[in-house]
């Protein structure tokens, strides 16, 4: 199984010494496995090597790779969604970590009411506000969990965001650390249908800063499963 089972180890043990350093407990911390562009026979390599929860940013793929893959994980929808494919993945994600508008989370609930479930959403934040990348500007997020915490069937479980690529990952310790302000601010509002529970920030390059300012959840594609190839 290459090098992933190596890869996964050296993370764990990485995300054990920050916690230690900066007094939190590591258990605490759910690694999710970024699945996208990786067969289902590695993602099971993976799931072998103590994995339980898989990422992927689209639909499709997890559709392709919904039946290939081991039942025993938690699959996590971290890409933008679009209203229209909410139906397809309604029963498959266990949280949709990429809400970012009205109209989305209202599609959400809509499903969710008719499979009689509740669906556990995070609200996806722009922080950086870059204009590539979807979510919700930080000024806007109260509003916006206001307004979205009336629907019934979706459950507000937290933030996300994708931090802004930089070659020395400490310059994003500001965009953690401000959502981290703006998590905490939510969790005090006791808002109807909200638990804040989850911080989804992190990845490859950066998810020890993330740690470091609070992230709960951090997304690993590169750093398990190496380089992506996307023309296969
Ligand atoms: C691809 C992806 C990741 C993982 O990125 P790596 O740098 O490979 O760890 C995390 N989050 C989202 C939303 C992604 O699309």
């Amino acid at each position: 199984m290459d090098n992933i089972q190596v890869n996964i180890a050296d993370i764990k043990e990485e995300i054990k010494k920050i916690c230690h350093h900066c007094g939190r407990n590591h258990e605490d911390i759910t690694l999710i496995a970024v699945t996208k562009t990786i067969d289902p026979e590695r993602i099971n390599d993976a799931v072998d090597c103590g994995i339980a929860d898989l990422g992927e940013n689209k639909v499709q793929e997890i559709m392709d790779k919904y039946d290939a893959v081991s039942k025993n994980i938690k699959w996590h929808l971290i890409g933008h969604l679009q209203t229209n494919k909410v139906k397809y993945i309604i029963d498959k994600v266990g949280l949709i970590h990429s809400v970012d508008s009205i109209k989305l989370a209202e599609e959400i609930s809509k499903r969710a009411e008719k499979n009689n479930i509740t669906k556990d959403v995070l609200v996806q934040i722009n922080v950086a506000e870059e204009e590539t990348k979807f979510g919700i500007g930080l000024e806007e997020a109260v509003d916006f969990v206001k307004s979205i915490s009336g629907f019934g069937s979706i459950r507000i479980k937290g933030l996300m965001t994708i931090a802004p690529y930089m070659e020395d990952p400490e310059g994003v310790r500001p965009v953690f650390r401000q959502l981290k302000e703006k998590f905490d601010e939510l969790a005090q509002m006791n808002l109807p249908n909200t638990d804040m529970k989850y911080l989804s920030m992190g990845m490859s390059n950066d998810y020890q800063i993330a740690i470091e300012e609070g992230a709960n959840m951090i997304r690993i594609g590169t750093a398990i499963f190496g380089k992506r190839n996307y023309n296969k």
